[in-house]
């Protein structure tokens, strides 16, 4: 049984079918490349998965439970102590240190501020950038706003990362260093990764891969 599975997933956005009959597998610990050309439904996979798009028909099973047929409330509330995001741009809040910005998750979660700065710090270090707690993101680098992203991501322990082009803004070099550096931080805590990329040198930091053409795909582990 996977951690989580979505099952002939379809969308349209207006005349536009996004995903027409989208199956995927995500075992739990696993790192999943989901690639495919740029238009090809990746990002809408993602986010049906995540559960921040609602697909018009399919299941998306996460421990036993249908996101699809979740409430809104208990579906934030899943997202919150279960999942972690990075994506590519604007994800951090500006106006906040990038320690507040990474014990963002846990106050939201009800954390005391102590307790929360103090994981998010642990977390700043294990991501190379424990000197930047008390600059806000305005004044790092791009490279340094993605590794605190991803210490963002982790701080609550999520069971699932889900990362779109999360080096997409990168050189390569740095691209290659945050990656590395994701999919350690993943593996050590036990997370699994739903990562979105037309990179193939980025999908090689994967388990496996799978490939979205024209909003369709089968994942074979669903059928084994
Ligand atoms: P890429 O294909 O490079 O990964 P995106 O996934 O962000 O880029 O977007 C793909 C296409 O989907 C773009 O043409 C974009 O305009 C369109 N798109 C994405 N999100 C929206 C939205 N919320 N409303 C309208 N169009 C969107
Ligand atoms: P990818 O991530 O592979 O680039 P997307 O999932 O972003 O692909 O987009 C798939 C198709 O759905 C594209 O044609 C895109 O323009 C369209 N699309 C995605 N999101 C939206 C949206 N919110 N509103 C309208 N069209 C969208």
């Amino acid at each position: 049984e996977p951690l989580l599975a979505g099952r002939d997933l379809h969308k349209s956005f207006g005349p536009t079918e996004a995903l027409r009959g989208a199956d995927v597998a995500v075992r739990a610990g696993e790192v999943l490349a989901v690639m495919g050309p740029s238009g090809s439904g990746k990002s809408t996979l993602l986010h049906c998965l995540a559960g921040i798009v609602r697909p018009d028909s399919g299941s998306i099973r996460y421990q036993g439970r249908d996101l699809v047929e979740m409430s809104d409330g208990e579906r934030s509330a899943l997202r919150r102590t279960d999942f972690g995001f990075v994506f590519q741009f604007g994800q951090l809040v500006p106006e906040l240190t990038c320690l507040e910005n990474v014990a963002l998750p846990l106050r939201l979660g009800g954390a005391k501020r102590k307790p929360a700065e103090a994981r998010a710090r642990q977390w700043l270090e294990r991501l190379e950038v424990g000197d930047l707690g008390d600059r806000r993101p305005g004044d790092v680098s791009g490279g340094q706003g993605q590794r605190v992203a991803v210490a963002r991501a982790l701080v609550s322990d999520p069971k699932v990362v889900f990362a779109d082009e999360p080096t997409g803004a990168l050189d390569s070099l740095n691209g290659e260093k945050v990656m590395r550096l994701l999919t350690d931080a993943a593996r050590g805590a036990g997370a699994a990764v739903v990562l979105v990329t037309h990179e193939p040198r980025v999908a090689a930091h994967s388990d496996r891969e799978i490939v979205v053409r024209d909003g369709r795909v089968k994942d074979l582990e669903l059928a084994a």
